[in-house]
């Protein structure tokens, strides 16, 4: 999953960077409103980690920018202590969800994975496709309650497809959502991932969709 992290303090930045890519997230980052207004206008992300007070552009008005221009990616936004009516307004202007700083990662974490498991259409935090299950909260995946060994790469393929069982899922669509943007992309790596992947997950789970991409699908049992 890629986040873009909107922040100009940029020790805060830099620490919130860090948690996010220790828990696999590929993170693009925006010190400005006008910079951060962009990215969101133009790159693929799975949520955004907005904060309001921001040079050039405040927080709010991004916000706003992007619900009026249509953009429904799930957005947390990062509030001052005791100032209720910035959550309120920021509610109203289409955020998702709220902090206010400080706050412990943990907490940023979880309310992460509940963003994008809602966005998904997901409502527990363990995935399942026929008998494999993907817990969000723990980064465990099992067969048949067996665990099954994943390196982060072939786990963060999996995960991505995982919040989108039955959907075709592009090679494109795969880079532009694993990797950050200053990530030297090559679809063709893809192909690499999804194939250790199969070996390690029932035949048929993960289907190719001739010309399209893949799809995740419970295999039929013969
Ligand atoms: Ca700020």
């Amino acid at each position: 999953m890629r986040l873009l992290l909107v922040e100009d303090e940029p020790t805060l930045r830099a620490q919130l960077r860090a948690g996010l890519q220790a828990a696999g997230y590929a993170v693009d980052e925006a010190g400005d409103g006008r910079e951060a207004q962009f990215l969101g206008d133009t790159e693929a992300y799975d949520a955004v980690v907005l904060d309001l007070g921001l040079p050039l552009l405040d927080g709010l008005s991004v916000l706003k920018r992007w619900r009026d221009g249509g953009r429904a990616l799930p957005v947390l936004i990062l509030t001052a202590r005791d100032n209720w009516s910035e959550k309120v307004a920021g509610i109203d202007a289409g955020a998702d969800d709220y902090l206010t700083k400080p706050f412990h990662m943990e907490e940023l974490l979880a309310r992460l994975r509940g963003l994008i498991r809602r966005a998904a259409g997901q409502a527990s935090p363990v995935l399942r496709c026929g008998d494999v299950a993907l817990d969000t909260r723990s980064g465990r995946v099992t067969r048949g309650g067996q665990a099954v060994a994943l390196t982060s790469h072939e786990y963060k393929l999996l995960d991505y497809l995982m919040h989108r069982p039955g959907a075709v899922v592009s090679r494109g669509e795969l880079t532009e959502h694993l990797y950050a943007q200053d990530f030297d992309r090559d679809s063709n790596t893809i192909e690499v991932f999804v194939g250790r992947l199969r070996k390690k997950l029932p035949p048929g789970l993960i289907e190719t969709v001739r010309g399209r991409g893949y799809r995740l699908a419970a295999p039929v049992s013969p």
